[in-house]
């Protein structure tokens, strides 16, 4: 059986997300998703949240058989935990490609028995972020194609309480 695990801060999950686990999940037999406990930048939602959301997400489009973990610590002591032979990570700009890059280079030297595979973003969803969904939902714009109903309505009570 072939695993890969897919990390994120998943600050909330959107379709961007959603697009790159649906098709890592027809590459791979099992697909994890790993929801980020302590990223480096400070998030909107809290793990539990985020978590949630993610497993709610996935629940919506189909893919109730993607696992959801929270960790801690390095993503390259994750994947060996979750006996992942790859670490899934997508691409939609150049910036991206530096950051993945270095990463990935460094996961390497880590461990080379894991693999980093990147999935090119789908058109639709090339400028599509975590961030951008939360900007344009913080001035009360309508998100409803970037992300799942259940996130807009966690935003919502985010920002509106
Ligand atoms: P991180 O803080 O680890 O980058 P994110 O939740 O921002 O966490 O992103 C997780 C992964 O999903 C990253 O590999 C990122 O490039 C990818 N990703 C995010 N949005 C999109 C999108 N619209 N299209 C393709 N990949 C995306």
């Amino acid at each position: 059986m072939s695993r890969a695990l897919y990390p994120g801060s998943f600050d909330p999950i959107t379709y961007g997300h959603l697009d790159i686990a649906k098709r890592a999940r027809q590459i791979f037999d099992q697909l994890i998703v790993g929801v980020v406990a302590n990223p480096n930048k400070k998030t909107l939602f809290t793990l539990e949240e985020r978590k949630g959301l993610v497993e709610r997400a996935l629940q919506e489009e189909g893919l109730a058989d993607v696992n959801v973990i929270s960790y801690d610590g390095l993503l390259i002591e994750c994947a060996k935990e979750q006996q992942a032979e790859a670490i899934i990570r997508g691409l939609r700009v150049n910036s991206d490609f530096d950051y993945e890059f270095q990463i990935a280079l460094t996961n390497r030297d880590l461990d080379s028995g894991v693999e980093s595979v990147f999935l090119m973003t789908s058109r639709d969803y090339v400028f599509l972020s975590s961030s951008i969904v939360k900007e344009i939902k913080l001035y009360g714009g309508d998100v409803d194609r970037f992300v799942p109903g259940v996130v807009e309505e966690a935003l919502e009570r985010k920002f509106r309480g």
